[in-house]
């Protein structure tokens, strides 16, 4: 039978992939530790769990919600960002959805024609290009530096009449770059110049590390708000990827539109999902401090090690934010006589049980992702596994 030629061109997400394979290796008694997932180790905090049990109890979790998410939620949603970045939503401009990654799919969905273009500044997470691809769109790889960075230059060397809208992720997933405020202006004064969207994925907000800060694009001014569509929603800072809720704001025509799209693909996020999320952005909001530093010294003190294993490098630095390291180990993978990331990571999984992504998967080949969002004694494991593997096949 013949599959639709859109789905014939989507590949598999590879952290969904490798993680697959590393949890079908514990279900066969292998002892392996998975840095190749992008998800948090603890548990959702307990007034969270409470609110969502509140809402079972009493009934409120039985039913449909519009399809947009709880008017209770979208206030939620607003009041939080208000309060973390002075700009304020009215609770249309909000679309509720089930993760943030369902935000970016319908988005995608409702902006794009035929053959528009989407820029990507490489590396960037992994289901960007898939999504594009499945609403019709153009993939476009801008270029960074060797620190990952790149200027309005590069943008610029990318645009055509096609080119709809660019993703902008800070912190970023996988390098856990920030932009800094100026960068963030330059590139958002660029985009708005030349009519083009603003995707702003800034789903690891809440994780910055040794004194790093983050701006949104939301504080660079009013004027910008015509041209930018805000994702984010709840798995990174409270723990909560399997509560599937994510958000996407930004203007109303185009929140309206993806509010039909998703009436027809969803209905609506899981109700009870929804009441937890209440309960997230208008609750009290110490637990995503304690994570924050439980992450930032796992950050610490895994830095250093990895950095001095053979051939590893990180030329822009100790990230900023997310919770990944992204080296470069084109010169590992020479040392140790593997062809590509690729081949060197099934390697790594299936003799010394890591998980690790390869960069293939986010843009740029000769790297690895290794995600640090799990305890400090299965880190330094799987550390000490990752230098036993590698001093043993230089
Ligand atoms: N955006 C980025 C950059 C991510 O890394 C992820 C998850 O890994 C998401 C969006 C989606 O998060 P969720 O769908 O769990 O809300």
């Amino acid at each position: 039978m013949e599959l639709s030629r859109k789905v014939m061109q989507i590949q598999p997400s590879a952290t969904l992939k490798i993680s697959a394979q590393a949890k079908q290796m514990i279900a066969d008694g292998v002892d392996v530790i998975n840095l190749g997932i992008g998800e948090p180790d603890y548990q959702t905090p307990d007034n969270i769990k409470q609110a969502a049990i509140d809402s079972i109890q009493n009934g409120q979790a039985s039913f449909y919600t519009p399809a947009t998410g709880l008017p209770a939620l979208k206030q939620a949603i607003s009041q939080r960002i208000e309060a973390d970045h002075g700009y304020h939503f009215d609770p249309s401009q909000i679309v509720v959805t089930d993760g943030a990654k369902m935000a970016l799919f319908t988005l995608f969905q409702v902006i794009l024609n035929p053959d528009d273009e989407v820029l990507l500044p490489v590396p960037y997470w992994v289901s960007y290009s898939e999504q594009v691809k499945l609403a019709g769109g153009v993939p476009v790889e801008v270029g960074t530096d060797r620190q990952l960075r790149f200027t309005v230059a590069d943008l610029e060397a990318q645009r055509t009449p096609k080119t709809k809208a660019l993703v902008l992720n800070s912190p970023q997933n996988p390098s856990g770059l920030v932009f800094s405020r100026a960068e963030l202006t330059a590139i958002v004064n660029w985009a708005v110049q030349h009519y083009i969207l603003i995707v702003a994925d800034e789903i690891y907000e809440k994780l910055l590390y040794n004194g790093n800060h983050f701006t949104s694009v939301l504080e660079l001014g009013e004027a910008n708000m015509d041209h930018v569509i805000l994702i984010n929603g709840v798995s990174k800072a409270y723990s909560m990827t399997g509560w599937r809720i994510g958000y996407a704001a930004g203007p109303k025509a185009i929140m309206a539109k993806m509010g039909i799209v998703l009436g027809h693909a969803a209905s609506n996020p899981a109700a009870v999902s929804q009441y937890a999320a209440i309960e997230a952005f208008s609750g009290d909001q110490c637990s995503v401090e304690t994570m924050r530093q439980g992450f930032e010294q796992r950050l610490n003190e895994l830095y250093p090690l990895i950095e001095a294993l053979p051939g590893f490098k990180l030329p822009g630095g100790k990230p900023a934010g997310a919770f990944y390291l992204f080296p470069d180990v084109t010169e590992t993978l020479r040392l140790t006589g593997y062809a590509d990331a690729p081949s060197f990571v099934t390697a790594v999984l299936s003799e010394a049980h890591v998980g690790l992504v390869p960069g293939e998967a986010f843009g740029l080949p000769g790297h690895i992702r290794l995600s640090y969002a799990t305890d400090m004694a299965s880190l330094r494991t799987a550390y000490q596994r990752l230098k036993t593997f590698i001093d043993e096949k230089m």
